[in-house]
């Protein structure tokens, strides 16, 4: 039987014309919605203490673990609504996988695959009214996080966990999403090292970044480009949120390989929807170097960037202490903005869904 996370239902209801304002131009992590779900683990019970209940604060010991050593890791995924009124997730069951590897990376318990999917659908049942009717791209996106909930200042795994999932509203991340981005490459910061958390998705990564973004803003980018730093100026890794895809000439679509970036259900699902394009897959390493003299002799046509905040980007340029180059023509490809077609069609319901990605919840 798969766990039952029950509802109590809010008292206190944002108003109908609130809701509407908020659906009507929806900002990312702003605005959530009324409800939460929680479960709570001990070392002696487990998971227990499942509920969806109203969205309120937690009320935390100045000395609880997760403020101090950041033990917590969260993940992303969106509800969305289709034609007919449905409300479907997709791949939530990857998310769940994933979030069970970052729970080993960080010490923390493991939540069932089947206790993850109740907890989010649970959420997104008591919170059906926010989930928006898209106009553009427009979900509900859904946070799930655990944390070390101990007030107790050792470290060591924790015996008190606290998970949580909490939802918002969302539309197309960035202004600049179909004109596509530029992309600081650091050579100051890195993201991870081999053996370190990069393929966690993990708070402590993103605390680690804030630093980079800024240089990046500094530097006119919208966002970073991390590398690896081994040999030479390095191999690229990823964007810090986003996963960095490559089109060559000769119709090949390169990710860089999996080992200190996190991996992106987006991009596992590129790398499936490549064929359809008519383009060759390939998971390898690919220096700065061999990126720059790519993208000058011609050879790489396209790059852009897969999450499932920001779902496909377009990335139309590099820039690094010294140097800037375009990609193409300065403008989105055309498989770009095919595959970023491709993929909201089957996230919207919009063509037929022959991977079995979308998991109906209402
Ligand atoms: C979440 C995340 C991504 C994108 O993963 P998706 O599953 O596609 O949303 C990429 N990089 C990092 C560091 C992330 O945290």
């Amino acid at each position: 039987m798969s766990p039952h996370y029950p509802l109590t239902y809010t008292t206190a209801s944002v108003p109908d014309a609130r809701r509407s304002e908020i659906l009507a131009s929806p900002q990312f992590g702003r605005h959530f919605t009324e409800h939460m779900a929680t479960a709570v683990w001990t070392i002696e019970d487990g998971w227990h203490e499942r509920t969806v209940g109203p969205l309120e604060p937690f009320t935390l010991h100045p000395g609880t673990a997760a403020l101090h050593y950041a033990q917590e890791i969260f993940e992303g995924l969106k509800a969305y609504r289709h034609a007919d009124g449905g409300v479907f997730l997709f791949r939530p069951e990857a998310n769940a996988r994933r979030f069970a590897r970052s729970a080993e990376r960080l010490a923390l318990p493991q939540l069932a695959e089947e206790d993850f999917l109740a907890s989010v659908e649970a959420l997104v049942r008591a919170d059906e009214r926010w989930v928006p009717t898209p106009i553009s791209e427009e979900s509900l996106y859904l946070r799930p996080f655990m944390f070390a909930a101990d007030e107790f200042l050792c470290v060591r795994p924790p015996e008190r966990v606290i998970y949580s999932v909490i939802a918002w509203p969302t539309g197309p991340l960035f202004a600049s999403g179909h004109t596509g981005i530029t992309l600081w490459v650091s050579g100051r910061y890195t993201r991870s090292a081999p053996g370190g958390t990069g393929e966690a998705k993990c708070g402590g990564n993103y605390a680690a970044g804030v630093a980079a973004q800024i240089e990046a803003k500094q530097h006119g980018c919208d966002q970073v480009m991390y590398l690896d730093r081994i040999g030479g100026e390095g191999n690229l890794e990823e964007s810090g949120t986003m996963n960095l895809c490559l089109v060559t000439s000769d119709g090949h679509l390169i990710t860089p390989a999996l080992g200190t970036i996190l991996e992106g259900v987006t991009r596992d699902a590129i790398l499936t929807l490549a064929a359809e394009h008519a383009l060759t897959p390939m998971e390898q390493m690919i220096s700065l170097d061999e990126l720059r003299s790519g993208v000058a002799d011609g050879s790489f046509t396209e790059a852009f960037a897969a999450g499932t905040a920001a779902v496909i980007t377009p990335i139309i340029g590099f820039k690094g202490e010294g140097y800037a180059f375009t990609v193409g023509t300065g403008t989105p490809g055309k498989h770009t903005l095919a595959l970023r077609d491709h993929l909201l069609d089957i996230q919207y319901g919009r063509v037929a869904d022959h991977h079995g990605w979308m998991r109906r919840v209402l």
